[in-house]
């Protein structure tokens, strides 16, 4: 914005701050006929000239990441507006860059990693948790740490699609009043929080309260059927942020031993209630030789491969 700081002023330009519309042929460069001799459009011209030819004079949300507020938007407005004078567009929904330590992610610095590169590593899932957990105006720091954030967050909801304890008989009625409300409750706030700038990380936050309560009513003894409306509401809201939730990587045998590892989780648990530790720290013993590993919480334990 200082004149002749970054590279000396054009004399073409009546004003510094002047941009070309239309840009004179280089030897060798695509252009084409007009008033002011061979040419091509500007960058800016390019996207007003889309944006009216497709959506007309004025469009409801532009998008675009936050480098190109200066000069590319305003310059688009400045010439859209120029042109049909209308507003020409009613909301800006600029995204932070992604950072890979410290740096933004720049073909120009040459740390960036692809998508494809990505998914040899990680689940489609935990990227887009990673997205979703972070305000899309700020910068989205990418790391190991905050990926593994991501993993226990997307093994917290998948937990919530666990089947009832093969013993459920039906939790308490008030247990499952309160899994109704907070059902309902989630879902009001998923939208307030949506529709609060797409704070999508207040959204996750959300169902987090969602998958807790199914949990426990799980714990006390919920039945499928009892679980199965907030399972619902949970499996449409993650789908709401295109969540997957497969299981990572667990092959057909592994599957196959889920309800027998469940049924040995059961056993252990009426032995830890009847106090029999040595019984029990067996089980689990046994267990994570096995590459099973137990966490006691105090909703119950949870399992999951080693
Ligand atoms: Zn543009």
């Amino acid at each position: 914005m200082l004149v002749g700081v970054r590279k000396e002023a054009d004399d073409r330009k009546e004003d510094p701050l002047d941009f070309a519309l239309w840009k004179s042929a280089k030897p060798g460069e695509p252009s084409w006929p007009s008033p002011w001799g061979p040419g091509r459009p500007g960058w800016h011209i390019e996207c007003s000239a889309m944006n009216y030819h497709y959506f007309g004079e004025s469009i409801d949300i532009h998008g675009g990441g936050n480098d190109l507020i200066f000069p590319h938007h305003e310059n688009e407005i400045a010439q859209s507006e120029s042109f049909t004078g209308k507003p020409f567009a009613r909301y800006w929904i600029h995204n932070g860059m992604l950072q890979l330590r410290g740096e933004k992610m720049s073909k120009s610095i040459g740390n960036i990693i692809s998508i494809d590169e990505f998914l040899e590593h990680h689940s489609a899932d935990s990227f887009r948790y990673l997205i979703l957990n972070s305000a899309y105006r700020n910068p989205i720091i990418f790391s190991e740490e905050v990926l593994a954030q991501a993993e226990r967050g997307l093994e917290r909801l998948r937990s919530a699609f666990q089947p009832a304890n093969p013993s459920a008989t039906g939790a308490p009625q008030e247990v499952l009043d309160e899994l109704r409300s907070q059902t309902e409750t989630t879902r009001e706030g998923f939208i307030a929080s949506m529709d609060d700038d797409f704070n999508s990380a207040g959204a996750l936050g959300q169902l987090f309260e969602l998958v807790r309560m199914i949990n426990i009513a799980r714990d006390s003894g919920a039945t499928d059927a009892e679980l199965e409306p907030a399972q619902a509401m949970l499996r449409e809201l993650t789908g709401v942020f295109g969540l997957l939730l497969n299981e990572p990587k667990a092959d057909q045998n592994q599957a196959a031993a889920d309800p027998f590892i469940q049924l040995l989780i059961d056993l252990r648990t009426e032995l830890r209630k009847q106090k029999n530790w040595e019984l029990s720290d067996k089980v689990r013993d046994r267990l994570a030789e096995l590459g099973v590993v137990l966490e006691d919480g105090k909703d119950g334990t949870r399992w999951h491969w080693a």
